[in-house]
Parts: C-alpha cells; structure tokens; sequence
C-alpha cells in the first residue's frame, strides 16, 4: 500500500499503470495520456524506439554474415524460438527466459521488448460481425458475448483511422467494411480465381485482405510521424518509414509526446496488488530483470495487458486472502476455455496461363475468402467455421547443375515458371473449459515466477473443420482449372496460428465469466483485461483490431467511472 508520506512511494505513484507495450497495452497509454493522465507501462522487456532500434531495417542480405542463416551455436538456445533468421534474430527469445510445460504440444510464440508482437504480426485486420459476437448464443457454446458489434463498430473506425487500414470496402455482412485507404492491388492469379470463385461458388467472395499499412497517408498519420508504405515486405524488422501500424511507430511515441507517459522496461510484473480494506487494486508488482529486486508501483486503474497467455498467468498469481486461486477467480473458470484458431491447413496449386504476365514489386498483404461455413445457417456436421488466406505469383528459378559462364548467365537471366496460388485455413476454435492454463505448485522461473503449465488440444469439431478446409479448397481449386494441387493437414500443434484468447473471458454473469461487458473484473472494478484474454469466442478473423478496438473503448469508460468516483 502506498504511503502517502513515503516520498519513495509517492514517486512510484500514477493515475494508471498498463502492463505490457504491445498492441493492445499500446493503445491503453495512448488513450490514458491523451487525457492527461500520469501513465506507467511496466514493460518485461528492453526499450525498442521506433527506427533508432531496428538495427537491420535497411541492410541488404550481404550485409548479413551468414546471408540470413542462423548459425547452429546460436540457435541452440533458442529451441522454441521463432524468427530464426539474421534478419529478425533481435526478437528472438531465449527459452530460458521463461521456461513453460506444455502438458499437451503447444506453440507459444512470444514478443518481449517494447512493443510486444505489434512489431511482427503480419498485420492482418479484418473486422468481426455480429455473426461472431452471437456465435456462443447461436450455436449454444461458451457464453453469451455481453457486447455486440454496434458497441464495438465506432471504436474499429475510430482504432482504424488512426492505425491506418489498407482494404477496399467489399459490403458484406460477414465482414462489416472498415475505414480504408486504398488496397493493395490483386495479381492476375488472384483476380482470376476471383472470377471464378464468382461463377462456381455463389456463396464466396475473394477480396483484398484489409491490413494495418498506410497506402494513402492523412493528417493524422504525418503527426505521427509515419509514411507511406514502401512494399519493401521487410515488415518484421521494423519499418523506418512506419508504413504499417506497430505499438513503437504508433502509439508510443504518441503518448510519449503528451509528457504523460513513463514506460519502465525490464520490469517483469509479478501480480496485481489486492487491498482487502478498499476493496480494489492498488499497484503492481514487479521483478526487475536485471537486479532481481522485487518492486511496487500504485495506481487507481490497472490494465492488463501482457498478452493472453501471460495476462492469465499475472491474474492467477495475484493471491491474497480474498482472492486465493487469483485475482477475481472466485467461479474457478480464470485459465479456463482458452482458446486459438485452426491453421492447420495449407494448400498450393499452379496455373499454366497467363505466360504473357508477370508481377512488378511486392505485395505486403495477401487475398482472403472470408468464412463461407454455416454463416446465415448451419449447413456442416462441425460448428462455425473457416476463412483462408490466399497469395497468389509467378516464380522464377535458375538451373544451376553446372559451373563457369553458363552457370553465371543462368543466375543472370532466371526462368519465369509458372503461375502458383496458395492457400491458408484460418478456422475458429471453440472453446472448451478443459483447455486451460494453470501455475506449477513449485517450479519457477529465473525470477521467481511460478512456470505456467499449458494444456490445449485440438477437438473432435476442429478435425471435420480440417477435412471440410481440404475438400472445399480442392474443389475451389479444380473448378478454376488449377493443376498440381496439393492440400494438406500440417498437424501443427495448437498455438501456431499466434492468436491464443480466453481465460479471462467476458460475459453477463459473474458466476461464468471474469470480465462485464466494459473489461473490468466483475470483483475488482479497477482493474481491465483488454487484450486477448478476454475474448468469449474466437471468430476466424485475426483478432487485434478487435483487441485495440475494445481497449480505447474501456479506456474511456475507466475514465468516466474514476470522473464519477466508480472506482
Ligand atoms: C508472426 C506473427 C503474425 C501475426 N499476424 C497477425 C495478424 O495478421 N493479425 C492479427 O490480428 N494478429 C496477428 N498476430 C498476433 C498479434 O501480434 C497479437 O494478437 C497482438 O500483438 C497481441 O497484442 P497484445 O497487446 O495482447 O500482446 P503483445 O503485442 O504480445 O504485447 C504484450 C507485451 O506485454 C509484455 N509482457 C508480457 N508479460 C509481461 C509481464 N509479466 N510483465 C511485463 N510485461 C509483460 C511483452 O513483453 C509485450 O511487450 C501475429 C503475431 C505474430 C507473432
């Protein structure tokens, strides 16, 4: 508790404390100190500034002294880790910098620097509909969502404005429009299984993903100091020009600039402080990383924002003696029903038109046919269903079974060959109460944090949805008169899509949710979970607009209730 004649902890006294810098945490400290208030983020990992630390944003492949290539030595280190290549090593995280059970095979892909993952999504933001928001109510699984789209729609427009959203405006129900500058252009191959997709397939539709990248840049993004994108697709190592929407090129620095901002790095929050007398939150604490000291910081408002996987582990380590199995917990559900979305399956095709063309520059987005499955009704044997991601190009490639000039000139003069398509599955998951998160009774982390066991399986519902993904796909596929098709079930773990929610998940009723319909705890009012964690259900659309969108909108409502003396 702060005492407020303790110098030392009036100094680590703020209006709000956001945990985590990433997407979601981001738009917290932008909201917050846009409004005058003092804001700390305690951020687990180091200080990424936008364009100063991106150290290999421009540097061309033979800059890199293995070409991209990361050694043997260094990757032994990072087992688990993804953006193994020299280009993107820098947000590589060692495995043992936090050490997890996969009780069942999981895929936990991280981001701990500033900024979190909004610096290497691929940037994917597609709105959700009321036929997501009403899926549990529909189709009788998990809880009903307490909010639908007409509470979310004006905060997508107001987060999109400001993020910048490239995509067309398509007018369909599944996938309501959002405020977009102009997309990025489809390839012939694209265009053509456009038309086909038309004339075989009534119910689908191929548009251009909408994606966070300024195509067409307005007021609002030259005060942040951002540009137009420049089609490098160099995207995961930090964009200088600030083409597409990062936490670090964005937000930030946004807050940064009002003076009301502190972002304390290297700070790994331990749990929320609980104080039993006021009945609410009262500070955070944390384990510096570097000391190992453990440390407190207080605030009126608290919001969560460490990741889904991460923000259940804070809250479940929050124990007081009202709250013995985590902060709000009293149903038992916190960690429960998380879930993720199917992209297990992955296809590939190739056409044998189109000679004449070929593509100039790069696309960073991709082509998407949104969901198609039990949409208006349930027309399966599985519930919900799938979107699929679609790029489409022409390759080119040199014989290189021989040395000396022939060898050269084949290097110099590659061979185009022919067109190809391929596909990605995005399918909703539905979630279970047995796929849950729990902390270890007495193994720790390096900072005496207990390890997280993870244990999530894929369901009966998420196989037909496989099966459905590969038959539909092929069937797509020949009616355009593809050949070489090749659709597979990867059977990769749960997790590998990189969009983990649930276990704080919102709701109507306490006694089956953690969450009100404006991200705070039902039992402790001051404190908000806005990224991930709270999500009811998981839709198939990418989920971080809608994170973003819900937490400008809590935001908000935290400053309306802290006005009227709510919390
Ligand atoms: C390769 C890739 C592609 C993706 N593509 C898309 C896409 O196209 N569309 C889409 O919608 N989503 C995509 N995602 C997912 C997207 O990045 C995440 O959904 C989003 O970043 C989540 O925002 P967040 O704020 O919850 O978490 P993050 O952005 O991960 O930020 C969390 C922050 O919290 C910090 N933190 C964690 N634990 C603690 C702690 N104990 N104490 C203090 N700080 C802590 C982390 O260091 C991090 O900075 C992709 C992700 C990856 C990696």
């Amino acid at each position: 508790m702060p005492d407020n004649n303790n110098d030392s902890a009036k100094k680590r006294t703020y209006d709000v404390i956001v945990i985590g810098s990433g997407a979601s945490g981001g738009w917290a400290a932008k909201e917050f100190c846009d409004k005058g208030m003092k804001t700390l983020i305690l951020e687990r990992g180091r200080e990424v500034r936008h364009v100063k630390d991106y150290p290999t944003a421009s540097r061309p492949p033979w800059d890199f002294p293995h070409r991209g290539t990361v050694p043997l030595e260094q990757r032994k280190d990072y087992q688990g880790a993804r953006f193994m290549r020299e280009e993107t090593l820098q947000w590589a995280i060692r495995d043992d910098e936090q050490p997890f059970i996969q009780e069942k095979p999981f895929r936990w892909v991280r981001g701990y620097h500033m900024g979190g993952k909004s610096l290497l999504w691929a940037r994917q933001t597609q709105r959700w509909s009321n036929y997501d928001f009403e899926g549990p109510a529909r189709d009788g699984f998990a809880v009903d969502w307490p909010i639908r789209y007409e509470d979310l729609e004006p905060w997508y427009s107001y987060v999109e404005k400001f993020a910048g959203i490239a995509g067309n405006k398509d007018g369909l129900p599944e996938l309501p429009d959002s405020e977009v500058m102009p997309g990025f252009e489809m390839s012939c191959i694209e265009q053509y299984f456009k038309e086909s997709l038309k004339k075989n397939f009534k119910d689908r539709h191929l548009i251009q993903a909408r994606c966070a990248h300024i195509t067409d840049p307005q007021p609002i993004h030259q005060q942040q100091g951002r540009s137009k994108c420049q089609n490098q697709t160099m995207c995961n190592r930090g964009c200088v020009f600030g083409g597409y929407f990062s936490s670090n090129a964005s937000t930030l620095p946004w807050a940064i600039n009002t003076g009301n901002l502190t972002i304390r790095p290297h700070s790994v929050v331990h749990s929320v402080i609980y104080d039993e007398k006021k009945g609410k939150a009262t500070g955070v604490r944390i384990v510096d990383a570097g000391t190992k000291e453990m440390m407190e910081f207080y605030a009126s408002v608290i919001f969560v924002n460490a990741s889904t996987i991460n923000s259940n582990a804070i809250l479940l380590n929050s124990v007081s003696s009202r709250f013995p199995a985590g902060l709000g917990n009293d149903n038992g559900l916190l960690g429960k029903f998380v879930s993720w979305h199917n992209y297990r399956g992955k296809g590939s095709a190739q056409y044998e038109g189109f000679k004449d063309k070929t593509t100039d520059g790069r696309n960073p987005s991709n082509a998407y046919i949104p969901r198609f499955r039990n949409l208006f009704r349930q027309d399966t044997d599985f519930l919900r269903g799938y979107a699929i991601g679609i790029g489409g190009g022409r390759g080119s490639g040199s014989d290189t079974h021989m040395i000396g000039d022939q060898l050269r000139e084949n290097l110099l003069h590659p061979q185009l060959g022919n067109w190809f398509i391929s596909s990605w599955m995005m399918g909703e998951c539905v979630p279970l109460e047995k796929n849950h998160v729990r902390l270890h009774k007495d193994l720790k982390d390096k900072y005496g944090i207990p390890q997280l066991i993870i244990s999530c399986e894929w369901a009966d519902n998420d196989e037909k949805m496989v099966k459905d993904y590969i038959e539909q796909s092929k069937a797509m596929f020949e009616a355009a008169g593809f050949t070489s098709i090749k659709i597979d079930d990867t059977k990769s773990p749960p997790g590998s899509d990189i969009h983990e929610m649930g276990g704080v998940r919102m709701g109507h009723d306490p006694k089956t949710s953690l969450l009100n319909k404006w991200n705070q705890l039902h039992l402790c009012k001051n404190v908000f979970v806005t990224d991930g964690a709270c999500m009811t259900s998981t839709s198939c659309q990418n989920p971080t607009l809608t994170y973003m969108a819900l937490t400008a909108r809590s935001a908000h409502h935290a400053m309306e209730e802290l006005k009227k003396g709510n919390i």
